[in-house]
């Protein structure tokens, strides 16, 4: 009998089950409790900000994170085309319009320089920018010293959509720790995982403070309901952030292991023409490795070899398809290059998992090996 093997499985084992239990037999069962303060205490501390607020998902993290920068309804939240959904979604949750940037070529992220054009040409057009959003894709850090640079000339703060890249760093610091805020998540197939979940992390009191409370209803603190604005029900339970704190623990130990996965692929393209792994460009060391792409030159063997691993129920999937290309915002206003199109066509995101065991993974190289073979790319 074979098994699917899947893009990034969550990795959870006894060291999660022993955390689940210990907080069921705690008694604290939801919503919140003393597992959820200590894992926005860790978690900020890993990261090196002031304050976590942990929440049901990345996303929400997103949406809190943008109120927190009052973001205002009918201005433009600039965000780079090359992502998933949720970041530009939480930007019309809070009321505001995405506007699509490109990314730079060869890392996916957000292009400093487009950034700027964009914030100049919005400017004068008299449009209002709310916020920045830039996001390290598939766990490498955006350039963010240029990005701040950037955003700061033109008078607009940036919340970094670090979904991807907890554990990654840029220049020595650690993702999640720059712009006035950042969000990360821990989705079933992020790094590390709640189940769901996601935690907004900054340096700024007040942002962390009035997204606790609006993420609980908006409750005010007095013996009886009372409520002075609109909330969310947006928190973390407890359950739920025992098994963060337990991987949390591992976190260390699955960044290595998912570079070791990288490795090996590496080892298997080397000498091969026609396709490079993204990130691999000799500072990939500070990523947290949590999916490996491949980008081919000729866009045919990217449906040949997803074809061939799929036959093997192996799982691989195509990078993001750009956000001004999708039906949902197609009116949107948009400063792209063909950059994030081109990632999109020509990448394949292969199995990149922690919890990929050695056997699987000779598995997928065998596969893959021949795969590549049959579709020419050959040294
Ligand atoms: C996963 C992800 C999110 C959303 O996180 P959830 O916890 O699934 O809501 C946002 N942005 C990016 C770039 C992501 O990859």
């Amino acid at each position: 009998m074979t098994t699917r093997i899947h893009l990034s499985a969550p990795d959870v084992g006894d060291a999660e089950r022993a955390s689940v239990d210990a907080a069921l037999r705690s008694g604290w069962v939801a919503p919140l409790g003393p597992e959820v303060d200590a894992f926005e205490r860790e978690v900020a501390e890993r990261v090196g900000v002031g304050h976590g607020v942990a929440l049901s998902s990345g996303t929400a993290a997103l949406h809190l994170g943008l109120r927190g920068l009052r973001v205002a309804p009918g201005s433009l939240v600039v965000t780079s085309t090359f992502t998933f959904a949720a970041t530009a979604n939480a930007a019309v949750h809070a009321g505001a319009t995405p506007y699509f940037v490109d990314c730079r070529p060869d890392t996916g992220n957000l292009c400093p320089d487009l950034l700027d054009e964009a914030l100049t040409g919005l400017a004068a057009a008299g449009r209002v920018v709310s916020a920045v959003v830039p996001v390290d894709i598939y766990g490498r850090v955006a350039d963010l010293e240029r990005i701040l640079d950037v955003a700061a000339a033109h008078g607009v703060p940036v919340l970094c959509d670090s979904a991807e890249s907890l554990g990654a760093a840029r220049g020595g610091r650690a993702a999640g720790s720059f712009g006035r805020a950042s969000a990360v998540s821990f989705n079933g197939n992020k790094i590390m995982t709640t189940s769901g979940g996601g935690m907004l992390l900054t340096d700024d009191a007040e942002i962390a403070v009035e997204a606790r409370r609006v993420a609980s209803q908006a409750r005010l603190p007095v013996a009886h309901y009372e409520h002075a604005e609109i909330g969310y029900n947006y928190r973390l339970s407890n359950i739920l952030a025992a098994l963060g704190r337990a991987q949390l623990g591992r976190l260390d130990s699955m960044i290595a292991r998912r570079h070791r996965v990288r490795d090996r692929y590496r080892a298997l393209l080397n000498g091969r023409d026609g396709v490079r792994i993204l990130h691999d460009d000799g500072l990939d060391a500070a990523d947290n490795a949590w999916l490996t792409s491949v980008v081919f030159d000729d866009p045919a063997v990217v449906a040949s070899v997803g074809a061939a691993l799929a036959a093997d129920d192996i799982e691989t999937r195509r990078l993001w398809k750009p956000l001004h290309l999708q039906p949902v915002f197609r009116s949107n206003g948009r400063h792209v290059t063909g950059a994030g199109e081109e990632l999109f066509r020509h990448g394949l995101t292969l199995p990149s998992g922690s919890a990929l065991g050695d056997d699987d993974l000779d598995c997928v190289c065998g596969r893959l090996e021949s795969a590549l073979d049959e579709a020419g790319v050959r040294g």
